[in-house]
């Protein structure tokens, strides 16, 4: 299925705005609407929506949330950036592990479970891409998926039966 990626983004911030605004978090979105993928629709939202849950959960009332999508060559980037407590350098490799959490007794007053990463990071590899993490102690973190882009041209034709089979213009 073509999945366009500005839907996928608006769908997982709808579904968060409530949640936004009793903790008092801007949500921001800047979108390429050319950002097109091929995969699941419903699974992309999950994803997204798990970073964006994250980066509210693990920053403070009046900072803000900011996500952006974007094509790069043949590449579709969305990043979820926060102002937030950030990540220790040394935890950043782990915290994509199923019920990995950092500091989990200040992790376990937020109630998660750890899963929210590892579904993140397998949506991800099931689209053909990845995702990674930069951040800083105190400063905050920016999350980024990596996806192969639909291209343009696959992107129109799968809108339409095939048609002109090279089948057939080999009698030519
Ligand atoms: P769940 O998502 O299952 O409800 P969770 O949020 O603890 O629980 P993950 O989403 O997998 O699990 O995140 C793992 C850990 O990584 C978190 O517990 C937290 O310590 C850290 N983390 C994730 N995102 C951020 C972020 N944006 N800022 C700071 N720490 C983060
Ligand atoms: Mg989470």
């Amino acid at each position: 299925e073509l999945v366009e990626i500005p839907q996928v983004v608006a769908e997982a911030v709808d579904r968060l705005r409530v949640a936004a605004e009793s903790r008092d978090i801007t949500l921001e979105t800047s979108v390429d609407q050319r950002a097109s993928v091929f995969g699941d629709a419903e699974l992309l939202a999950t994803a997204v929506g798990n970073l964006v849950s994250n980066a509210m959960n693990y920053s403070e009332p009046g900072t803000r949330v900011a996500v952006a999508a974007r094509r790069v060559g043949d590449t579709v980037e969305i990043t979820v950036s926060d102002q937030g407590q950030g990540i220790p350098a040394t935890e950043q490799s782990r915290i994509f592990e199923r019920f990995y959490r950092v500091d989990a007794a200040r992790s376990r007053a937020t109630g998660g479970t750890g899963l929210g990463l590892a579904i993140v990071k397998h949506v991800c590899a099931t689209h053909g891409g990845d995702v990674a993490v930069w951040s800083e102690e105190g400063h905050g973190s920016t999350f980024t998926m990596r996806l192969p882009a639909a291209s343009d041209r696959t992107a129109a034709d799968s809108d339409r039966p095939q048609v002109g089979s090279a089948q057939g213009e080999q009698h030519g």
